[in-house]
């Protein structure tokens, strides 16, 4: 994919590509951004996604060292049909509209997406009086394809669910997707367009706010000038907000932890799993991922926005996981897990997608509170914001008929097309066929190809999240250090310098004394 966007990281190591050092904000023209978005998880990849395909200048920046390394690598992939979404809210209207547009995102972003369905079950009688309460709610969310079940027709569907089944409801459309790539695509196509993207710079004042242009303070001391900024910055918007007078706004992060189960329990549950909604959360779920395993979560546990423990798991809580899940597929308790992870929610104690144009400031947008289904409403999200850019701030818009909306064929994650049993490819590549991780089956070609991606991944886990080595069986026990050592020759860093994910994570540690 051709690049027309600049890429930079402020990774001040003497070791790292020069070629891709933030430096000075001459590197970026002097010119201020049209639009700078704050925050390149799925939302804000999104918008630059959307954005980009307009004559613009536009920034996209983020504290950390890839795209989708918050909130948005750790959740359940659901892209959901909002069939039990708040009637009548803006979150309803949203992802209902995304859901249905998403197996044709899917193919031009080539991310890997499956129609796999839910089945909602009710297993005692307090549950089954709340069911038709939820398949009147899906119809007045506009989901009208929801399907009343038997025990029997839930049964002859999932054979392995619980016997206690009562009744049940089918939500064909509920799919799942790969989360990872979504925000990879979306930034790949933006920075094709023209968007400049830059990682490790953390926003951390704002000077000169006046009706036309604005200064953004970074980490590094750097300035940077933009007309528009769109906080999109997830469990940081608040404190960004602060920085501009912003109407208040709590947030209180809502941790969910996740058990990842051996890809052989995939094969006998087909659909998503899910009981009886509650007030707070959608439950416990088990949940088919797309790239072959299952995945039972995630919990609710309420935090403070300092709790410096939020994204750790806890075997309490993954214990209590294993029984809620297992009260919906109770042979679950016999399966192997092979790693656990949190995700952590922004919560807005406010409500959810707390959208605020003009927020303090002309030219100022705060995007919050997008706690459970932003990966799933992205889309629709990034085409209302533009909407309320164009007709609250004046954003002009003029359609840029060089604009790709789509990433090439061969942009289709190696874990989905299995290039090392491609004879042809083999024969004339052989690093495909040279297998790095085993527990995925990834070849040394794959990460190469990756390292050399339009977005430059130089971190273990943003390879990881390209390729899945490192997330099989042995989470990366076996292939970790091989990985390192490939990021390490391709890109002439030196080994003790290879990361986790960034500056502060380098995975060999240099310190002796202790030994
Ligand atoms: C447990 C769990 C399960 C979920 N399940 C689903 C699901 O199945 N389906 C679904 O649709 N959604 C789901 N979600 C919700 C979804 O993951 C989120 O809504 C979405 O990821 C939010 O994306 P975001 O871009 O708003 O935030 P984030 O991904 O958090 O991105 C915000 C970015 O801002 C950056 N940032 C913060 N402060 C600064 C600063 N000062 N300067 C520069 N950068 C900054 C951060 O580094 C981060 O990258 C789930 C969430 C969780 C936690």
């Amino acid at each position: 994919m051709s690049v027309s966007g600049k890429l930079f990281y402020n990774w001040s190591d003497k070791d790292f590509d020069e070629s891709l050092k933030f430096i000075d904000t001459e590197q970026l023209g002097d010119i201020p951004y049209d639009v700078t978005i704050i925050g390149a998880g799925v939302v804000g990849c999104a918008l630059a996604y959307k954005l980009s395909m307009y004559k613009l200048r536009i920034l996209l920046l983020d504290k950390n060292y890839d795209v989708g390394e918050a909130t948005s690598k750790g959740n359940s992939a659901i892209v959901h049909t909002g069939f039990d979404a708040a009637v009548g809210t803006l979150e309803s209207e949203l992802i209902t509209k995304a859901s249905r547009h998403w197996p044709e995102l899917a193919k031009k972003l080539k991310i890997p997406y499956e129609e796999c369905g839910a089945l909602l079950i009710a297993i005692n009688d307090e549950q089954n009086s709340q069911l038709d309460k939820v398949y009147e709610k899906a119809l007045n969310n506009g989901v009208t394809d929801v399907q009343q079940l038997s025990a029997e027709q839930a049964l002859e569907l999932e054979p392995q669910i619980t016997k206690n089944v009562l009744r049940g409801i089918l939500i064909p459309r509920e799919s799942i997707a790969d989360p990872f790539s979504t925000s990879i695509a979306y930034s790949e196509i933006a920075l094709a367009n023209g968007v400049d993207i830059l990682f490790g710079v953390e926003v951390i004042g704002i000077e000169n706010v006046d009706e036309k242009v604005k200064s953004l303070i970074t980490n590094c001391g750097k300035k940077i000038d933009t007309r528009i900024i769109v906080n999109v910055a997830g469990l940081g918007s608040r404190k960004i907000a602060d920085l501009y007078g912003g109407e208040p706004f709590d947030i209180n992060p809502r941790r969910g932890q996740f058990l990842i189960f051996d890809k052989f329990s995939r094969s006998v549950i087909n659909h998503i799993l899910l009981p009886i909604p509650t007030e707070k959360t959608k439950g416990v779920l088990v949940i088919p991922t797309i790239f072959g395993n299952l995945i039972a979560g995630p919990s609710a546990e309420d935090f403070t926005n300092d709790d410096e423990t939020v994204a750790n798991t806890t075997i309490e809580q993954l214990q209590s996981l294993l029984n809620g899940a297992s009260k919906l597929y109770p042979g679950l308790n016999e399966q192997p897990v092979i790693g656990t992870f949190s995700g952590v929610r922004c919560n807005c104690k406010q409500g959810s997608y707390w959208l605020r144009s003009n927020d303090g400031h002309r030219g100022i947008i705060t995007v919050s509170g997008i706690r459970s289904t932003g990966f799933t409403s992205s889309p629709a999200l990034a085409e209302f914001l533009i909407s309320e850019m164009q007709e609250k701030l004046g954003l002009n818009l003029e359609l840029n008929p060089a604009a790709v909306d789509s990433r090439s064929e061969s942009s289709w994650p190696g874990w989905w097309k299995r290039p090392y049993s491609n004879n042809e490819l083999v024969k004339e590549s052989p690093e495909f066929g040279r297998v790095i991780c085993y527990c995925e089956q990834i070849s040394h070609g794959e990460i190469i190809q990756h390292l050399d991606s339009p977005l430059k991944p130089r971190t273990l886990d943003a390879i990881k999240r390209r390729t899945r080595a490192q997330m099989g069986r042995c989470q990366g026990f076996d292939c970790m250090v091989n990985v390192a050592e490939i990021i390490s020759n391709q890109c002439n860093i030196p080994l003790k310098k290879i990361t986790k994910r960034g500056p502060g994570s380098e995975i060999i540690s240099t310190n002796t004394s202790q030994y």
